[in-house]
């Protein structure tokens, strides 16, 4: 080894230094490689290229006519965002890709006003693709959208929405060639989330809704006490410190009114606690919980609000929050339509992503960095039939031994209730009644 650090060696380290730093903080999006599309006799196709499975969004807008898709927890390669596409089709005008926010990246389709029957949307595997299949008018086919569930190899469109896992795969001749001549399959519609009006306001917003009561569902309680620390720490016992916390932090501010679903240790069916939001009439739902992972260096923030999930580690999130519920797999169907007729979507996601920044970066500021394990979609029962936008929080992680030893202290729940409340007036703040 030379006595001095060549430059060269000093680049070789630097790089070394950085790809630690940035394998601890991985970059959780997918990343979108690229754009095809093809006018085939039936439909037209858009093939986007994507990194890893990802949730999505879909719906359309007016004046000019189009529609757009949303990918979640993606980024756009720096080259195509703004890229634009003059297609000039039976019912396709143009395409244009952007990064529209940090984790969202967004397809515009201008359409041939009235020409559109129908479109779907369904990932196709090796390479992971995204496909988006518009349909002209006078042609057979149904209106839906669809994701495989992860795993299935032979993939086709079926009749779900945005996000959702698929029914039992149905192999059929989909060309798995990228943008391959196949017909696309026209299976069962199901109606899809209400798209929000064409100058981009939720109908909360249109309205000039305001936010009065709040309710706070410390999650677990009684007989279930949700997870446990190695040290024995209940998430049952830390969700209800910090709802009441947090319900102390807003009713100084004197204009809200603040229920909890429970202010002792109480068993409480998930389906009452929505269901006590409702009667209420609360504005606002939130549902305080801790996470618990197998990988017990994993740190930080989760935060949900109800939608299909493709991601499986979601699903075995929300399959442990809902162990506690009394449906059956009978009421999976009722599941599906409440997802599918929720309302409150675009919301949900808005009051979700206030409160998970406000409260990643409050602990980040307080206690040094940890896991942003970003905003999510995922089927879970207490934020289903919920009247008014609903979320659920996983705070921190009782699996993680320097968490669990800051949730023991005052002074980290205390941050926690902070965020939280933080988040909260922002989005109160947002909708200018603030
Ligand atoms: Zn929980």
């Amino acid at each position: 080894m030379p006595k001095k650090l060549q430059p060269v060696w000093c680049l070789f380290f630097l790089l070394i230094l950085l790809s630690v730093s940035t394998g601890q903080q991985a970059d959780p999006r997918a990343g979108v490689s690229s754009l095809r599309y093809h006018q085939h006799q039936e439909f037209f196709r858009v093939v986007l290229e994507i990194e890893k499975i990802r949730e999505f969004y879909s719906a359309e807008l007016k004046d000019p006519e189009r529609l757009y898709l949303d990918i979640f927890q993606a980024r756009l390669q720096p080259g195509l965002h703004g890229t634009s596409y003059v297609i000039n089709s039976a019912c396709v005008k143009s395409l244009r890709l952007a990064q529209k926010n940090p984790s969202t990246v967004r397809l515009t389709v201008e359409l041939v006003p009235g020409s559109k029957q129908s479109e779907k949307i369904y990932y196709l595997k090796d390479p992971p693709r995204l496909v988006l299949d518009i349909f002209p008018r006078g042609r057979a086919s149904t209106t839906s959208t669809s994701t495989p569930a992860p795993g299935a190899q032979s993939e086709r469109p079926a009749g779900q929405t945005s996000g959702a896992p698929a029914a039992p795969p149905k192999p059929r001749a989909e060309s798995s060639r990228p943008s391959g001549e196949a017909a696309a399959g026209t299976e069962s519609s199901s109606p899809r989330p209400p798209a929000p009006a064409s100058n981009g306001y939720s109908l909360v917003r249109q309205l000039g809704l305001g936010v009065k009561r709040i309710v706070l569902d410390p999650g677990h309680g009684g007989s279930d006490p949700g997870c446990m620390s190695p040290s024995g720490l209940k998430e049952k016992e830390v969700a209800l410190d910090l709802a009441r916390r947090l319900k102390n932090m807003l009713e100084t501010q004197g204009k809200f009114e603040v229920f909890l679903t429970r202010d002792s240790d109480l068993t409480l069916p998930l389906e009452k606690r929505t269901s006590f939001a409702n009667q209420k009439g609360a504005d606002l739902f939130i549902s305080i919980h801790l996470n618990a992972s197998p990988r017990k260096n994993r740190t930080g923030v989760e935060t949900f609000y109800l939608n299909f999930s493709p991601d499986p580690a979601v699903n075995e999130l929300a399959a442990r929050e809902n162990a506690s519920s009394t449906k059956n797999i009978r009421e999976m169907k009722l599941i599906v339509d409440k997802i599918i007729k929720n309302s409150k979507y675009e919301e949900s996601r808005d009051l979700a992503e206030k409160i998970h920044r406000n409260l990643l970066e409050h602990l980040e500021h307080n206690f040094g960095p940890r896991d942003d394990l970003g905003v999510k979609g995922g089927p879970f029962w207490v934020l289903i039939g919920s009247e008014m936008p609903a979320v659920l929080v996983e705070a921190s992680h009782l699996s993680n031994a320097r968490e669990e030893a800051a949730l023991k202290t005052e002074t980290y729940r205390e941050a926690v209730a902070t965020g939280l409340f933080r988040g909260i007036m922002e989005y109160v703040k947002s909708l200018g009644k603030g």
